[in-house]
C-alpha cells in the first residue's frame, strides 16, 4: 500500500477516535451541541420535539418564537437543571445526559444565567449580590475585592455599589445582574428574555452590553421577543415553532408567524 494512503487512513482512524472521546460534540470549536433533542413534560405534548443546534465558541444567538415554543426549556437543558427524554446534549465538553451529579457545580461555575425578572437579593447591595457569587466558588476576600468593582465598571455601574436593589431602575437591576453572571468569568452566558420587563431604550442598552460581553469571547444566546432589536441586530437568529427549529438564520431577522 502505498505511503499516503496508509497516512490517511491513520488520520481517519484517529479523528473517530476523537469522536468518540469527545462523544457528542461536533468538533473543537463547537460549545453547544443538542442532537435530536426531545423534552416531554410530565402532560402535554412535548416541549422540545428532535432539536439539533450547533452553535460555536464564540457565536452570538437570538432564541425567538411564540410562548410556548419551547426557548425556556431549551435554557434549561443546557443548565442541566432539566434532563432530555431522548438525544444527546454536549455543553462545553460535558456529556449532560451521563454527568455525574456531583459534576454539575463545577460544569456550572462556566455558565452565567440571566432572566427576565433579575432575582437580585433583595435585602443585600449591588456590591453584595455580586460578590455572592464569587462566595460561592469560594473566591478569597483580595480577589472579590479586586473583581467585583471591576466588573460593575464593565456593565456602566461604578458608582452603585451601595444600593439596594429597590434603589435602582429596571435596567439597573438588569445590568447588576449581567455582571453577577460574569463575575465568574463564565464561557457562556444564556439570558432568557433579559429585556421582557424593560422599557425600549434600556431594552436597548442591555442588549448593547451583551453585544459587547460577546465581542469579548463570551459565547451569547439570548431570548428574547424583542422583534424590533433582532432586526436590527443582525445576528444568527433560532426560531423556535411549537418545540421544533423552524429557521436558523446567520443574521436574520424575526419572522412574522403566519397563523
Ligand atoms: P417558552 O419559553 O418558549 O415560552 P417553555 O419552554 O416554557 O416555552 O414551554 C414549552 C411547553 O412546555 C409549553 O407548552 C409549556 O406549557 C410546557 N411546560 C413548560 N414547563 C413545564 C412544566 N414544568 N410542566 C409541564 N409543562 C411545562
Ligand atoms: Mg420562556
Amino acid at each position: 500500500m502505498n505511503t499516503k494512503i496508509r497516512v490517511v487512513e491513520r488520520l481517519a482512524k484517529s479523528e473517530v477516535r476523537g469522536r468518540r472521546r469527545r462523544g457528542t460534540q461536533g468538533g473543537s470549536d463547537e460549545i453547544i451541541t443538542l442532537n435530536n433533542v426531545s423534552k416531554a413534560y410530565a402532560t402535554g405534548a412535548p416541549a422540545l420535539n428532535g432539536v439539533s443546534l450547533h452553535i460555536k465558541k464564540g457565536e452570538f444567538v437570538f432564541i425567538v418564537g411564540d410562548s410556548g415554543s419551547g426557548k425556556s426549556t431549551m435554557i434549561k437543558l443546557l443548565l442541566r437543571e432539566l434532563v432530555p427524554t431522548s438525544g444527546e446534549i454536549n455543553v462545553m465538553g460535558y456529556d449532560l445526559v451521563r454527568i455525574r451529579h456531583r459534576k454539575i457545580p463545577k460544569f456550572r461555575r462556566n455558565l452565567g444565567i440571566v432572566f427576565q425578572d433579575f432575582r437580585l437579593l433583595k435585602d443585600r447591595n449591588v456590591y453584595e449580590n455580586v460578590a455572592f457569587a464569587q462566595r460561592i466558588i469560594q473566591m478569597p476576600n483580595k480577589d472579590i475585592k479586586r473583581n467585583v468593582p471591576s466588573i460593575l465598571a464593565t456593565v456602566g455601574l461604578a458608582g452603585k455599589y451601595k444600593a439596594k436593589p429597590r434603589q435602582l431602575s429596571g435596567g439597573e437591576q438588569q445590568r447588576v445582574a449581567i455582571a453577577r453572571a460574569l463575575v465568574n468569568r463564565p464561557s457562556i452566558l444564556l439570558a432568557d428574555e433579559p429585556t421582557g420587563n424593560l422599557d425600549p431604550k434600556n431594552s436597548w442598552e442591555i442588549m448593547k452590553l451583551l453585544e459587547q460581553i460577546n465581542e469579548n469571547g463570551t459565547t451569547v444566546l439570548v431570548v428574547t421577543h424583542n422583534r424590533e432589536i433582532v432586526n436590527a441586530m443582525q445576528k444568527r437568529v433560532v426560531t423556535m415553532k411549537k418545540g421544533v427549529i423552524a429557521s436558523d438564520e446567520e443574521k436574520g431577522g424575526y419572522i412574522d408567524d403566519e397563523d
